[in-house]
């Protein structure tokens, strides 16, 4: 990386941001005053948010089946896909196995929720009833009969590339099996010289019509965030839930967001300069807008075009990279909420010896932990909470009672926001990491 950025700088490409970071800054401020000042009120913009949000979701599907075909066009071979498809997987499983080890090393050194009231304890266990059963219905479907094993989670996740019915995952937006099928279509396509011609064509221009109106989307990104923000938080003031976020799950909270910032403003950082000697603060305000839609939507997959219009037009990452590393990045590479789920569990287990002081969680559990929570992250879809359902298989993995996730629930929908922002920036960094990896010159730009 080091000759290649000496011939090449790699903002070459880059565009000024403009304002629009600073637009939707404003907008979570103002929102968030709205929520404060007239929650009643503020709950009706939802339907501006949600308006919002159904553009973004719309335009996910399609996008990122053209967008991995254009890929590998622009390739010419699909072989060509080898050795940055290495350094993705490399890259998406050494930030994951980092972000996990700093959730557990701050919430070892917090150990927040020691000492816990144990009626605190009981008394979410019993709210969260219903939410478990839902959840525990929706993965013992999954197992189909068969014990949640650490064989059994691989062999999902295995499977999870693959699907028996192409239109079936386009309607449940389950990206993985379309970005599979769209590297082997477009693999192909590559073979057939002329008689491509057509579907090459048509492929490239729906992909770049996208783009265009994914930028128009940006325009008024500011306001559909500040319905998204203000209808949210609103909704949170007027049920009183606010206060749910002092007091005991302060610790936990304040946790979480420590292991999120180190990750965040450390780690990411510092690799994003020693692989690709980026300015790390002016690729953070390149991706601003990025990361502040994954806060207000909870969902990577609803970022995920806001993600590509950023990394390719402001940060001016190729798109050979930004093509295949950020779709799949949005489904598999999920740092935030790893360690999210590490730390959680932790700070279950600890409220959980409020009642149960025999319990203790030994190295070999919390190393459990730690593989549990890596798979469980890969395994989440980039929807809102998907990391609360996932996190049962952790809290099974060291036989916790899956109950105890009431104690996290009042506060889940706010730190869902941030573990998606650190999500969408962990995987702009892969891009713009794994796009050293290309051996030849690019030939989009
Ligand atoms: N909401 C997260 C995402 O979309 C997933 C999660 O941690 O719940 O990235």
């Amino acid at each position: 990386p080091a000759t290649k950025t000496a011939t090449s700088p790699p903002e070459q490409n880059a565009r000024p941001a403009g304002h629009g970071t600073l637009y939707i800054v404003i907008a979570i401020i103002a929102a968030i005053a709205v929520a404060w000042v007239l929650p009643n009120w503020a709950i009706h913009l939802e339907l501006g948010g949600q308006i919002f949000l159904r553009l973004l979701q719309m335009v996910v599907v399609p996008l990122v089946m053209a967008s991995v075909m254009s890929g590998i066009l622009g390739l010419g071979d699909v072989r060509k896909l080898g050795k940055p498809g290495a350094y993705a997987v490399l890259y998406y499983m050494s930030t994951t196995v980092l972000a996990v080890a700093t959730g557990l090393l701050v919430v070892n050194l917090i150990n927040p929720g020691q000492g816990i009231d144990p009626a605190i304890v009981t008394g979410a266990q019993e709210e969260a009833a219903e939410h478990v059963d839902k959840a525990t219905a929706e993965i013992e479907k999954a197992a189909e009969g068969q014990e949640v094993s650490l064989g059994l989670i691989f062999k999902k996740l295995v499977l999870m590339l693959f699907t028996d019915n192409l239109l079936g995952s386009m309607v449940e937006v389950n990206l993985l099996p379309l970005i599979v099928f769209s590297i082997i279509f477009a693999g192909m396509l590559t073979t057939m010289g002329e008689r491509s011609h057509t579907i090459a064509t048509l492929v490239i221009s729906i992909n770049d019509t996208l783009m265009a109106f994914i930028m128009l989307l940006m325009k008024v990104a500011p306001l559909g965030i500040f319905c998204l923000v203000a209808s949210r938080f609103g909704k949170a003031n007027a049920e009183d839930k606010l206060d749910d976020l002092a007091g005991v799950l302060a610790g936990y909270m304040g946790t979480v967001l420590a292991g999120l910032a180190i990750h965040a403003l450390i780690t990411l950082p510092l690799l994003l300069y020693i692989f690709t000697r980026r300015n790390p603060f002016r690729f953070m305000v390149q991706m601003g807008q990025a990361v502040l839609t994954a806060f207000s939507t909870a969902s990577s997959t609803a970022t995920l075009p806001i993600t590509m219009e950023c990394a390719e037009v402001q940060a001016g990452v190729s798109k050979r990279s930004t093509e295949f590393v950020l779709p799949l990045g949005a489904t598999v590479n999920m740092d935030g909420t790893a360690l999210y789920e590490a730390a959680a569990a932790i700070f279950i287990a600890n409220a959980y010896a409020a009642i149960d002081p025999s319990f203790d969680l030994n190295f070999v559990d919390q190393m459990t932990i730690a593989i549990t929570a890596t798979l469980a992250a890969v395994g989440a879809a980039g929807i809102p909470e998907a990391g609360l359902i996932t996190l049962l298989i952790v809290l099974n993995a060291v036989g916790l009672p899956l109950t105890l996730v009431g104690l996290i629930l009042p506060v889940d929908w706010l730190l869902d926001r941030f573990r998606t922002a650190v999500n969408a920036f962990g995987d702009s960094v892969g891009a713009a990491i794994v796009d050293t990896s290309f051996t030849d010159k690019p030939t989009d730009k």
